[in-house]
């Protein structure tokens, strides 16, 4: 593949005017001699700008069955609202006055982030699901500051977690304990009630787990753990099994994040802004981050006075165009919410039943979102989990997250969700299956994959250790 830049002509793109800009500017800003770059006219740069974005996998090119990140279908009409001049053109410094219907877009968002989590109060601030964590132990942190139990210095994490977890514990100064899980993949009570004592300042759960599976004894683990004066932190990032059906608030939790980029269609924005909302109980309402939008039965304001306020944990109110893309999507969806919450456990139970005759199934359970596979019987056979993941890479399909979550060997975690038809999923599973096939016949064959992505096979050591940034031409 050639790059346009090779067919440099010579022609200027936008010609600002010489003379003019010359007038303006001081002699010793011009430059006198040219910097060699490629003179190419607007057409060429839009054409190579598209062959770049041609090369790039997106959700519109194909399936995304990325486990764990929930790459569903962001519907094309939050970005038309959230293009609105009057939102875009709005100062974040603008009185409250001139900001209402920011603000109340903003105070409804948090009304139904509410009312989804069963919580009291809500921050729309935090930029990512790992920020949300990092915002909620540091509410926990101070919460027990606060009561003046300094000595709640440890977190229990499941070992299915998501790496995120340990680390935002750690980062908040808490020392981090590994809970087991038991053979049906969830928490192991006794393991759990082992390790608890009068520092432990809480523990951080996903459900459905990483597994794709709901912890069935969440109840109780509420229950031993509130015995033991400790909170419940819920990661909800992947909220999407559960969405109108039940809520952390009823599992008995105290502080939850959301991952909008995730549960509610914005885009992930190849690690751009997301938003990572963080609910938490009436207790705990007065240790989060300021400000939070509030209405006064008249007019919706910035609530500056929070008793024991974390302070502010980013900039103004948060990505505030991830928020109206994820309000738009709420007020699309109503009540249709917890029907994309069954069509997507649907699709994950579907996609997993018909291949768990050709793929070993570790924890052979009904699954919620998601579901894991283990590649282990193909690795037996020569062709690891990355090999697969790069197969499915010439059928137009993203691959699935690999080695994740590091419980299970070899692992393939497929999270289909409920933007797909039924069409795309027996591709998707006819595809699974005849790379299994191929993989008992001619493993050497498959293990030159990927061929038709304009990079191929990648040494990813070196590309790790050495990566060689340097532009080149293909
Ligand atoms: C995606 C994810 C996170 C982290 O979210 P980011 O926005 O990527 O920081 C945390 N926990 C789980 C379970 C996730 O899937």
């Amino acid at each position: 593949m050639k790059t346009i830049f090779e067919k440099s002509t010579g022609v200027d793109g936008v010609s600002f005017g010489e003379k003019e800009y010359k007038k303006y500017l001081d002699k010793e800003f011009l430059r006198e001699e040219q910097i060699g770059i490629p003179q190419v006219s607007e057409l060429e740069v839009l054409r190579h700008y598209k062959e770049l974005s041609d090369r790039n996998f997106c959700i519109e090119k194909g399936f995304y069955p990325l486990g764990s990140c929930t790459m569903k279908y962001n519907p094309k009409v939050n970005e038309l609202l959230a293009s609105l001049e009057r939102f875009t053109n709005l100062h974040p410094l603008q009185s409250d006055n001139d900001s209402q219907g920011a603000l109340e877009l903003m105070y409804k968002l948090q009304n139904a982030l509410k009312y989804l989590t069963g919580m009291d109060g809500v921050t729309l601030q935090p930029a990512a699901g790992a920020h949300g964590e990092l915002t909620g132990m540091m509410i926990i942190k101070k919460y027990f500051e606060h009561k003046g139990e300094k000595n709640r210095t440890k977190v229990i994490v499941p070992d299915s977690a998501h790496g995120t977890n340990p680390a935002s514990a750690k980062m908040c100064g808490f020392d981090i304990i590994e809970v087991k899980s038991d053979s049906k993949g969830q928490v192991d009570i006794n393991s759990l009630k082992s390790l608890l004592d009068k520092d432990v300042a809480a523990i951080m759960m996903t459900n459905p787990n990483t597994l794709g599976i709901f912890e069935e004894k969440v109840l109780e683990i509420s229950d031993i753990m509130h015995k033991n004066g400790s909170l419940l932190y819920y990661d909800g990032a992947n909220f999407n099994a559960i969405m109108g059906w039940t809520n952390p608030k009823l599992m008995g939790f105290d502080v939850v994040h959301l991952n909008l980029h995730k549960t509610f269609s914005t885009p992930h924005g190849g690690g751009g802004p997301g938003a990572g909302p963080v609910c938490v109980r009436e207790e705990l309402k007065d240790f989060l981050p300021s400000p939070v939008i509030e209405y006064d039965g008249e007019k919706y304001y910035r609530n500056y006075n929070i008793a024991h306020s974390i302070g502010k944990v980013r900039g103004f109110y948060g990505n505030f165009g991830v928020l109206v893309r994820a309000y738009a999507y709420i007020l699309m969806m109503g009540d249709n919410l917890k029907l994309a919450s069954a069509d997507a456990v649907l699709n994950a139970n579907y996609i997993k039943e018909k291949l768990k005759q050709y793929y070993d199934l570790p924890y052979d359970e009904p699954c919620m979102h998601e579901f894991v596979l283990s590649g282990e019987k193909q690795h037996h056979q020569g062709v690891s989990t990355l090999g697969i993941a790069k197969r499915l890479m010439d059928s137009n399909c993203h691959p699935p997250t690999v080695y994740f979550p590091l419980i299970v060997h070899e692992a393939i975690m497929i999270e289909p969700t409920e933007s797909e038809s039924k069409s795309v999923l027996d591709g998707f599973i006819d595809t699974m299956i005849k790379i299994a096939h191929e993989i008992e016949q001619n493993p050497e064959e498959v293990l030159k994959s990927p061929q038709k992505t304009p990079i191929g096979k990648v040494d990813e050591t070196l590309a790790a250790r050495k990566p060689d940034l340097v532009f080149k031409e293909l």
